[in-house]
């Protein structure tokens, strides 16, 4: 197919026409050896994957990807060094192609990499540093100035094959890899030439295993989307009343602990003037400060009050219901047991409110160890995040040892998180594999992974696509997604994406209730923006929870 022919891999199906799964393609000779030393890591010594020199440049490179669709081969990659662009791109780091556009052809169609993520989330696993954005093919070792024009347009390294390459790919999956040789401060011609190659070449031996089971992961899927997913309405109101304490009242705002707890939403409240910070020691005097979506115990509440901190208390509502049941059961003498996780800030924020008369109950075991001054005022409450059915052991234990035990006038575990625990049991039902979007200290997104496993489905909890690791995978055909309800829903939007990367993706919604729950703003922030300008932001004093 070109001058250099096919070269497989060791043993592997040879040229045009033979079938093949992976595809990997090396322009120059160095970088097939590289990925050919790293592939013999593989149980299989690398038969499983098709090598293939495809020449150095443009024009070779648009002549060997004529060859891709007579191999039978059912997914590509592309794999070789490159020149870094990105400031924080160094020498030896690695590439993975977002997209990839040919810089020499003006009006370009830009190719797509959906799988990107799933990639980079595992050649980060594997010891590399790992950068994801567009790479652009040149068709000339291109000059300082144009690295800058390439760079200021968001290209992050530039190679000279890929994007014909890709376009020989057609619609199968295809990602390109690129090991940095050279960067602006490392440039091609320089005394750090052959250092650069070394660790570039390093790199590319370490990525080839990974394009391996990046391969093994391929396939086309059905995805089974839970729903009710993601925000629930205490999320919406808590994130809501940040933004618009921002819009109102300008940077900073300080946030005592996460608003929510998820990593993305925190990270974007930060970027537009949020300070997020552990306790009321952290905040200044005269600072304004939101209480997050978790609750306050009272003693938070008197220091803001000793502090004279304006604060805007975005306790969810349904958290508030359980401190107010928690006070009324104190207060008529009874001795409380709060089902729930130590630690946990929703569970201190109750705690607080009758920590002398309050037991926390984390396992059954706990249960024996209750000593109530009159057994027969004992009251349990939980905390809203729980998983419905391991609370009902808890409820039971208490029963028998109490009977006349008291519960809440209503379900504390609330309506969201219920509703989506019903969702992902539904669809693991189905599922090979059920991918739960969360952060990893969100107790209800935790709750939905047990409840998935419960089921007796493979369940993970991922923080983005690039947590997805791609052995999970392989060989499942119907993939599970839920989503937590602090897990915004462009996280489910970017799992999806990535998975149709890999393949053809068929998305079903599975309904299990629909929501239409609203809470109301605190009185601090109702209302048209300028009868707030004049900073009437509500004073600790006044801050009991809804
Ligand atoms: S999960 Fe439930 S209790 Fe927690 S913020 Fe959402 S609606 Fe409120």
């Amino acid at each position: 197919m070109t001058g250099r022919g096919w070269r497989s891999g060791p043993g592997g199906s040879g040229g045009p026409g033979g079938r093949c799964g992976l595809m990997l393609l090396a322009p120059l000779r160095v970088e097939a050896e590289a990925l050919r030393r790293g592939l013999r890591r593989l149980p299989d010594g690398g038969e499983s994957v098709h090598l293939v020199r495809t020449g150095y440049g443009p024009a070779r490179s648009a002549v060997a990807a004529t060859g891709i669709g007579e191999s039978g081969c059912g997914m590509v990659a592309v794999a070789g060094v490159a020149g870094g662009l990105a400031d924080d791109i160094r020498v030896g780091d690695v590439v993975v192609a977002s997209e990839v556009a040919d810089a020499g052809i003006s009006d370009a169609e830009r190719r797509r990499c959906p799988s990107a993520p799933l990639l980079a989330g595992e050649l980060r696993r594997a010891g590399l540093r790992v950068h994801v954005g567009p790479v652009a093919t040149v068709h000339k070792l291109i000059e300082t100035s144009a690295h800058a024009d390439l760079g200021a347009a968001g290209v992050i390294a530039v190679d000279m094959e890929s994007a014909p390459l890709l376009a020989g790919a057609g619609e199968r999956p295809a990602v390109v890899v690129r090991a940095i040789s050279d960067t602006p401060a490392h440039p091609l011609v320089s005394p750090h030439t052959v250092s650069g190659g070394i660790a570039a070449l390093k790199s590319l031996r370490l990525a080839a295993p990974v394009l391996a089971r990046w391969a093994a992961a391929v396939g086309n899927r059905q995805v089974l989307l839970a729903s009710p997913r993601s925000f629930c309405a205490g999320v919406e109101r808590a994130i809501e009343i940040v933004e618009l304490a921002l819009e109102r009242y300008g940077s900073p705002i300080y946030v005592r602990k996460q608003i929510v707890h998820n990593t993305s939403v925190v990270a974007s409240l930060e970027q537009r003037g949020a300070i997020f910070v552990d306790e009321l020691d952290d905040v200044p005097d005269g600072a304004k400060v939101v209480f997050s979506a978790h609750g306050v115990s009272p003693e938070v509440r008197q220091e803001a009050m000793r502090r004279g901190l304006d604060t805007v208390d975005a306790t969810c509502p349904l958290v508030a219901k359980v401190h107010a049941e928690a006070r009324r059961f104190a207060g008529d003498g009874y001795l409380v047991a709060l089902i729930g996780h130590g630690g946990h800030e929703e569970v201190e924020g109750t705690l607080g409110e009758a920590p002398g008369s309050t037991a926390l109950i984390e396992t059954v075991d706990d249960v024996a160890n209750m000593r109530p001054a009159d057994p027969s005022k004992v009251a349990y409450l939980m905390q809203t995040t729980l998983a419905a059915d391991e609370a009902a052991g808890m409820v039971d234990a208490i029963l028998d040892r109490f009977p006349a035990a008291k519960g809440p006038g209503s379900d504390d575990i609330c309506y969201a998180t219920t509703n989506r625990q019903r969702a992902v049991r539904a669809i693991a039902a189905e599922s090979d594999l059920v991918l739960v979007a969360g952060s990893a200290n969100s107790s209800n997104s935790l709750r939905l992974v047990e409840t998935a496993q419960r089921a007796g489905t493979s369940a993970y909890l991922v923080d983005s696509a690039e947590d997805i690791e791609l052995g999970w995978l392989a060989g499942t055909r119907t993939v599970g997604v839920a989503a937590g309800a602090s897990a915004p829903p462009a996280m489910v939007g970017q799992i999806i994406d990535a998975l149709s990367g890999l393949g053809q993706v068929e998305s079903r919604e599975v309904v299990v209730a629909t929501e239409s729950v609203q809470f109301g703003l605190p009185r601090e922030l109702k209302g048209p923006r300028e009868q707030h300008l004049g900073g009437e932001w509500g004073r600790a004093e006044r801050g009991e929870a809804q």
